[in-house]
């Protein structure tokens, strides 16, 4: 689960993470009545969207134009003005998509005086089993380029659970973005604040972009991404409260509520699987025969009729699902249960797509004749390659 900036640097707050003052805003007013309370002289107006690179993204049909979703004001009117140009505008970024976010709410920050751009964050580190670090100088930018053209501009460490955060952890942080003094003492105390939060949230990745020094030799925290861990969620009510869910996917959103691992995608084969890596091989075999799946989805091992039936109207109820294809695999998880759970959906929402079923495992021959005496007009497939070519072949026929 992710949530807003400004949510997250309230988190980090409580931690104490230098961050600057700001107040959230749902309209124009509110960010105007903002900017008199935080003083000036200079404000930034932060769009908040579940997505970065807002500062170089651009607005569709609104006089923000391609100014960028974080702008610098230097009067209260430019806070008003800028306000009033991103509500309710969409702003693209490279991590939107084509499509954009609709910009619901800002936040409106007091203006730092920016020395230095730095990038640090801290994510669940499965090869080493711990919480790693992943700090460089080279702030502001998109680090997956770093890493890609000038990788020694990174350094990495990780903590070990068993001692916790220790001050040289701190040291090889402030070593690795050149600090000293002072500041080297902020960037060590800062290092284990963020550990601090992490753990204590359950977070699955922090990524400061950037951190800065002032001119005022500050140590601040510009920019805030998190996302928590979701099977920690349940010990976190504080957190689940900062859940937005206009940010996210509608049939994530039906999914998550029936415990169903489901992630949406562009492509026009909607898939429904049991096990995530046959669910992975299924979406790969698909693109081997040209097309793409529409989604990723794990119904899991125990799942019920009415879950299947359920992950069936997920899939049917996205206009881009030109065709479905059903890839079981009964082990723990019984055909017929399968079989049971799409005649139900079907009965219900009817079907307007050609499906094909591939059923193999536990009660395979009472899944299929389930199907078989449905009347549905179902493709049946023998293994999995058989699946997706049938799948390709059906949709390409009637598109
Ligand atoms: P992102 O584009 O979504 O990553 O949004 P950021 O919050 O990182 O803001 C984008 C850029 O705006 C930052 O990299 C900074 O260069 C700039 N920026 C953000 N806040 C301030 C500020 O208080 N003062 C100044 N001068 N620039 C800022
Ligand atoms: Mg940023």
């Amino acid at each position: 689960m992710n949530i807003h900036e400004y949510q997250a640097k309230a988190l980090l707050r409580e931690f104490g993470v230098p961050v600057s003052r700001g107040v959230p805003a749902l309209k124009a007013s509110e960010a105007e009545a903002a900017a008199h309370t935080l003083g000036g002289p200079v404000w930034v107006v932060k769009s908040q969207i579940h997505a970065g690179g807002r500062g170089k993204g651009t607005f569709k049909e609104s006089a923000a134009g391609d100014k960028g979703g974080v702008r610098l004001a230097r009067s209260i009117d430019e806070v008003k003005q800028f306000a009033g140009q991103m509500l309710g505008a969409t702003l693209v970024t490279a991590q939107t998509g084509p499509a954009g976010k609709q910009v619901n709410r800002l936040y409106i920050e007091e203006g730092s005086d920016i020395d230095k751009e730095f990038y640090l964050s801290a994510l669940v580190d499965r090869e080493t089993s711990r919480i790693s670090f992943v700090v460089s100088t080279e702030g502001g930018m998109n680090i997956e380029e770093v890493a890609h053209k000038t990788p020694e501009k990174i350094v990495t460490f990780s903590v070990d659970p068993v001692t916790g955060v220790m001050g040289h952890h701190g040291r090889t942080a402030a070593k690795a973005l050149g600090l000293r003094g002072d500041l080297g003492k902020q960037a060590e105390k800062l290092v284990a604040q963020l550990y601090n939060a992490f753990i204590a949230k359950d977070m699955a990745m922090l990524e400061i972009n950037p951190l800065v020094v002032t001119k005022q030799g500050e140590l601040r925290v510009l920019d805030a991404k998190i996302s928590f861990d979701s099977n920690a969620l349940y010990r976190h009510s504080e957190v689940v409260a900062l859940r937005d869910e206009s940010e996210e996917d509608a049939k994530e959103i039906k999914a998550s509520r029936y415990d169903l691992s489901y992630v949406a995608l562009d492509g026009q084969i909607g898939c429904m699987v049991n096990g995530a890596g046959l669910a992975m091989a299924t979406m790969d075999i698909i693109k081997l025969y040209g097309m793409s799946p529409a989604n990723f989805l794990d119904v899991g091992g125990g799942a019920t009729k009415d879950k299947v039936a359920a992950a069936f109207k997920i899939i049917t109820a996205d206009p881009n699902v030109k065709g479905i294809l059903i890839n079981i695999f009964g082990g723990i998880m019984k055909c017929d249960v399968i079989a049971d759970g799409v005649v139900a959906a079907v009965k219900q929402v009817g079907l307007n797509v050609p499906l094909v079923v591939r059923l193999e495992g536990t009660n395979v021959d009472a899944g299929k004749k389930i199907i078989r005496e449905s009347g549905l007009n179902v493709l049946p497939a023998d293994d999995l390659d058989d699946a997706a070519q049938k799948i390709v072949k059906a949709v390409k026929g009637v598109a």
